[in-house]
């Protein structure tokens, strides 16, 4: 998936999100509670979330290790290496990675 359409598709997402969000605002409290609508709110903010582990962050690189270079993903702080397997995304959280030196 290319990156613009997954920062279009997380904007829409976002704009989504607000529409039902605010519908359900202008819910009769008891009403909002119950109302389905917030099922679906849940479901955009989790599509959102997964969505942004799409665009590929630089993994922050870590000073001092002993014996080796080693790196942390910023998006749940847990060590990675270049190394391993699933070496485009952390293998902890599934965060799309870029380990081009810029
Ligand atoms: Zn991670």
């Amino acid at each position: 998936m290319d990156e613009k359409k997954v920062r279009e598709a997380i904007e829409r997402m976002c704009k989504m999100r607000d529409m039902y969000n605010s519908t359900l605002c202008s819910l009769p409290p008891k009403t909002r509670e119950k109302s389905e609508y917030n099922n679906y709110v849940d479901t955009f903010l989790a599509a959102i979330e997964a969505l942004e582990k799409q665009l590929a962050i630089k993994p922050k690189e870590v000073v001092g290790g002993i014996y080796r270079e080693f790196y942390e993903c910023k998006n749940c702080g847990s060590e990675i290496e270049p190394l391993d397997i699933y070496e485009d995304y952390c293998k902890w959280c599934g965060q799309r990675l870029d380990w081009t030196e810029s």
